[in-house]
């Protein structure tokens, strides 16, 4: 308010006013009217004067007192009035007084002269009080009249400011804190105050616009919730029909409809589109629409025929909306008991590809349908687009899980689905029988209970291992592996394991056959292949081994010796063989018995093995005590050389021999016979040479070394 603004300069001139009146002019009056009163006073007793002076002359005392109460009389105000002669004598009033002359400033004095000689004088004592009280008390209202006047100003002021300030800042101040706060649930009452009437109006414009849009949030998130719930639904409810009959009525809610209907697109065998009714507004009137109800509820109600207004949307794949209860459709052909239809809204709907998967149909909603009301619940129809589609291939799925249970059930072989965590998701029939466990009682167990202890607790590494690696062993081949039954016993499984994955989880798929019995079969296999190798072994041992002292037999020798032959004639080579005999053996088995000429026979067959190390030498019992040594590569001096070390060894073994007529411990006399470089011959004809040395060592004395065309190659030892 402008006039504000002279509110305070207004009301200090009106207190300064107040105060001027007061402090400086009151008494500037006062004095003034005094002095004036004073003036008139003495004109009025000079004019006395002249009127009492003839009287005085007269000496007519009654005619002054006559006059002079007159007078007083007329004069209220005069308290006094005294006329005394020169001499002093007093002729008025008739009781002598003595005007106060302490307070001389109301007497006035007037001398009576009379052709210029002084007669007396006459004194007027003047009530001030009573003259100028009324005119200081005029004054007082007027001041009186400044200060309510003032106080009046500020009360007003206080009420102004109040009105126009203090309030519109209060409100300001309520409104800026709301807004602080957040809260805008009332609005603010309407302002004279043009600043504040605008902020005002922006406030509850921003109100309203914060209201609608608050509103507007409510209903997204219910419609959100809708959706949301719509699809936990699918997920987690069985029964598909409670799911489609849920989502009708959170529709008509939303929509405030009295009545829809959700259905699905097919195609009948003509390839022609028709629409499966997925739920339907029970309302059911007679007995045809209670059976069509049901026929719905079962799943088993298609409209074949859409060439309709009814399912015009279907056709044109866009929202149909008619509000006109005259129309067409509205008033088309309703089976009698029908309600009344008021409006209508036909809504595609469609799947995430864009696919034309079904189709809503809303009825008689309170006002009217518009694009914006449907179109606000796009969300709503985005999600039951895909749920239908969902639904549908649930049901397909369901249908080749079905297929595939099936399979899984009549299999042979045991199967184990297990997921990442070892948990087991799957246990057929055939898996019950390997492991005598119930599906129930493996389902969601770990399948460590179906293996042996001392394998279970190395599984959980294996299955980590094997997750955190790419590839593992078990994985794509079968294997043999260790189950345990639900009694506890052992038994050998062969395992193929798969895995599947889908997205980021992982299963992994077991075929297991018990193959006990193949095991046992093949453990007697395998008993039955270790006797029949060890026999062959032994056969094969004893057609080559000599039985008494484990070195080659006479076979052997016989065909080493022509094999070597041959190879040494082949590769021009030569060859030596050393032939011996024990000296006097005869004597040794009579003086010490058989047995211990059998071990006799061992110890030296033994003495001589251990001299030929080398690949392709063989030493062998030619027969009875005579032993052969066949060297292949060998030439006729180190062949010579090599018998000598036999016979140095023999004798250094000190067998005694007590009987011996050549030595006190057993000896032997040895034959060497060569097949040098580039000669021909035969492994007879070589032992023949060589037997003829050793008959040459015998019969030069025994214990020596003979060659077919050495004499004495060593000198007997002793
Ligand atoms: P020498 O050769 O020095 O002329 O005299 P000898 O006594 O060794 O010759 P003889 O041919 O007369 O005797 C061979 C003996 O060897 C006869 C036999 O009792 C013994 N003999 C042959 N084969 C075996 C055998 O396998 N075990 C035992 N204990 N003795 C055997
Ligand atoms: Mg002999
Ligand atoms: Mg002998």
């Amino acid at each position: 308010m402008k006039f504000l603004k002279y509110y305070f300069p207004f009301l200090f001139v009106m207190i300064g006013l107040a105060a001027i009146l007061h402090f400086v002019w009151l008494p500037y009056y006062v004095d003034t009217e005094i002095e004036s009163i004073l003036t008139h006073e003495k004109e009025k007793t000079r004019l006395l004067s002249d009127t009492v002076i003839p009287a005085m002359l007269s000496g007519d005392l009654a005619e002054i007192h006559t006059t002079l109460d007159n007078v007083v009389e007329k004069n209220p105000a005069w308290s006094a009035v005294v006329l005394q002669k020169l001499d002093g004598t007093q002729l008025y009033p008739l009781s002598k007084i003595e005007l106060s002359q302490s307070d001389a400033s109301n007497i006035v004095k007037h001398s009576l002269i009379y052709q210029e000689q002084e007669l007396g004088n006459i004194q007027v004592q003047t009530d001030l009080e009573s003259l100028i009280a009324p005119k200081v008390e005029k004054l007082q209202h007027l001041e009186l009249l400044v200060l309510v006047s003032s106080f009046l100003i500020v009360m007003v002021g206080v009420f102004l400011q109040n009105r126009f300030i203090h309030l519109p800042l209060k409100k300001l101040s309520i409104a800026t804190s709301r807004i602080a706060e957040g809260d805008f649930l009332t609005p603010l009452p309407q302002s004279s105050n043009t600043v504040l009437s605008k902020f005002v109006e922006n406030f509850n414009h921003m109100r309203n616009d914060l209201e609608s849009r608050d509103v507007q949030l409510m209903r997204q998130q219910t419609i959100q919730d809708a959706v949301h719930n719509m699809q936990s639904k699918f997920l987690t409810v069985q029964d598909t029909g409670a799911v489609y009959c849920d989502m009708l009525d959170t529709l008509l809610e939303l929509s405030q409809s009295e009545f829809g209907l959700i259905g699905e697109v097919k195609y009948d065998v003509d390839n022609q589109l028709c629409m499966k009714v997925l739920v339907v507004t029970n309302i059911a009137w007679d007995l045809p629409s209670r059976n069509m109800f049901e026929a719905v509820i079962k799943g088993d109600l298609t409209f074949t025929d859409i060439d309709n207004l009814f399912c015009r949307a279907l056709i044109t794949g866009k929202v149909e909306i008619n509000n006109n209860p005259e129309s067409e459709l509205l008033k088309m052909d309703l089976p009698a008991g029908h309600p009344e239809i008021r409006n209508y809204v036909g809504i595609p709907q469609y799947n995430g590809k864009q696919q034309l998967t079904g189709m809503v149909a809303l009825a008689n909603t309170k006002k009217a349908y518009s694009d914006a009301s449907i179109s606000e619940l796009n969300i709503i129809w985005n999600a039951i687009g895909n749920l239908i589609d969902a639904f549908h291939r649930k049901e397909l799925l369901s249908e080749s899980e079905a297929h595939l249970r099936a399979i899984v059930d009549n299999a042979v072989d045991g199967i184990i689905v297990i997921d990442s965590n070892g948990t087991v998701l799957t246990f057929n029939p055939a898996a019950e029988d390997i492991f005598g466990y119930n599906e129930n009682e493996v389902i969601n167990e770990s399948i460590k209970i179906l293996m042996p202890p001392m394998y279970a607790e190395h599984y959980g590494a294996n299955l980590s291992s094997y997750l955190s690696t790419v590839k593992s062993q078990l994985i794509g081949s079968s294997r043999e592996m260790v189950g345990q039954r639900k009694n506890g016993e052992e038994f050998f499984m062969e395992v193929s394991v798969a895995e599947v994955r889908t997205g980021t989880i992982r299963h992994f798929t077991g075929i297991v056959r018990d193959i006990t019995e193949r095991k046992e079969q093949e453990s007697q296999l395998i008993a039955v292949q270790e006797i029949l190798s060890e026999n062959n072994e032994q056969l094969l041992g004893l057609s080559i081994k000599d039985g008494l002292t484990g070195i080659a037999n006479r076979r052997c020798f016989d065909e080493t010796l022509e094999a070597e032959i041959k190879r040494a004639i082949r590769h021009q080579s030569s060859i030596s063989l050393i032939l011996f005999d024990i000296d006097h053996f005869k004597l040794y088995n009579d003086h010490y018995g058989h047995v211990e000429g059998d071990e006799c026979l061992t110890k030296l067959a033994n003495l001589v093995s251990e001299i030929f190390n080398r690949d392709g030498d063989l030493v062998a019992r030619y027969g009875g005590e005579e032993f052969a040594v066949i060297l292949p590569l060998t030439n006729e001096s180190i062949a010579i050389k090599f018998a000598e070390v036999i016979r140095e060894k023999i004798v250094e073994a000190a067998i005694p021999h007590e009987k011996s007529p050549t030595a006190s411990y057993v000896s032997v006399s040895l034959g060497v016979a060569t097949l040098d470089v580039g000669e021909f011959s035969t492994g007879s004809e070589l032992v023949d040479l060589a037997d003829k040395a050793l008959y040459r060592a015998k019969s030069e004395g025994r214990n020596q070394v003979y060659s077919k065309e050495m004499s004495l190659m060593t000198a007997k030892l002793h």
